[in-house]
């Protein structure tokens, strides 16, 4: 039996992972800090990728922009599976989310 490990992973979830990360710090704008943040659905093709509005500039952005994972073309659960796993070797799990966090707030270049 063949199991596709990433046919377990809910996307939504990895979704809101992230999210919970980035609002740890409160949502901002990714472009102008502002933390003057609105809902503004989801992607098209993503709908667990939610979409913000900052009401400061007025550029949108979604879950992933300024991310790494924005930068890569891996869908998001690969991302999550790896963590996972990485997660199962506990001495590491320290700096495992220390990378993870530091991956979310990484900025991308301009
Ligand atoms: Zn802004």
């Amino acid at each position: 039996m063949h199991v596709n490990i990433q046919n377990l992973i809910d996307n939504a979830y990895c979704y809101a992972m992230v999210r919970q990360l980035r609002l740890a710090e409160g949502t901002q704008c990714p472009f102008c800090d502002s933390k003057h943040i609105i809902k503004r659905g989801f992607d098209d093709k993503e709908p667990a990728r939610q979409r913000h509005e900052c009401k400061d500039c007025g550029k949108r952005f979604d879950d992933l922009t300024g991310t790494i994972f924005a930068a890569h073309h891996q869908p998001l659960k690969t991302w999550i599976l790896c963590l996972y796993f990485m997660d199962l070797n506990r001495s590491d799990v320290q700096q495992m989310t220390t990378q993870f966090r530091e991956g979310v707030e990484k900025k991308e270049d301009p």
